[in-house]
């Protein structure tokens, strides 16, 4: 069936001498596999539509397993951010995590939330640390492993301070401070900017954890959590390579 959509690439790969297949990410939260055609033997601009992050109005034949495409029509590639190699390894980072998201089915928000994390990287209203942070909350929660933050996982008391909500990591639990087996000052703020940035939006959460926090628990935060992701995903993330130390401190 020909179908049209408005895609973003997630990544690509090349097939043979001349086919590229592209993982893409559509409005509708779906993900799946497109073939390209002869795009490495052509010598125009068309193979700038499977470049990963590019925003595609694509026409193709959907098929069971890989679709091909008829055509496409760039609509937004990012130029700057890929001109700007820091840029470009966090924009390498979010496509990624949107990938792991998006094998777990269709999830309509995931295209929103990815576009608007590749629009902040262009402005300057954003710090690595917290851009990250948010992202990586965001995505946990889509995936559905960050667990309530407002009541004891244990005996299910409501958390009404978040400052004394614990989190029992690598589980995305928290505790209140009579179930929980380890007490951790850091771990403790963890659970209160988990809880806001599963439900702000990323200005907002910017802006006060950058007002409340020290860097070092900012650092220690996000670093836990790609340390939970990693968990979850059960290897390194290849573009997280230059953002986090190699060895992560769950293995
Ligand atoms: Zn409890």
């Amino acid at each position: 069936m020909l179908k049209t959509d408005t895609i973003l690439v997630l990544a690509r790969s090349r097939q043979g001498e001349a086919d590229g297949i592209a993982r893409v990410l559509a409005e509708s939260g779906e993900s799946f596999e497109v073939r390209v055609h002869g795009i490495f033997a052509s010598r125009n601009r068309s193979s700038l539509i499977i470049e990963p992050a590019a925003k595609v109005r694509l026409v193709y034949y959907e098929r069971d397993k890989i679709s091909s495409a008829k055509e496409g029509q760039l609509l937004e590639r990012y130029e700057d951010i890929k001109a700007n190699y820091r840029l470009w390894q966090l924009a390498a980072y979010y496509l990624e995590l949107t990938a792991l998201a998006a094998r777990q089915g269709p999830a309509p928000e995931l295209f929103v939330l990815l576009e608007g994390v590749l629009q902040t990287l262009r402005g300057s209203e954003w710090a690595a640390g917290s851009l990250n942070t948010f992202y990586q909350i965001r995505i946990l929660h889509l995936l559905g492993i960050l667990g309530a933050t407002d009541a004891c996982n244990q005996c299910g008391c409501e958390l009404r301070a978040y400052d004394t909500a614990l989190w029992n990591f690598p589980e995305m639990h928290f505790n209140c401070p009579d179930c929980a087996d380890v007490t951790h000052r850091r771990d403790a703020l963890a659970a209160a900017w988990i809880h806001k940035a599963a439900t702000r939006r990323y200005g907002r959460f910017h802006a006060g954890l950058m007002a409340a926090t020290a860097e070092d628990d900012r650092k220690y935060l996000d670093e836990r959590l790609h340390d939970v992701l990693t968990y979850f995903h059960g290897r390194p993330f290849i573009s997280a390579r230059g953002l986090y130390a190699e060895k992560s401190t769950l293995h």
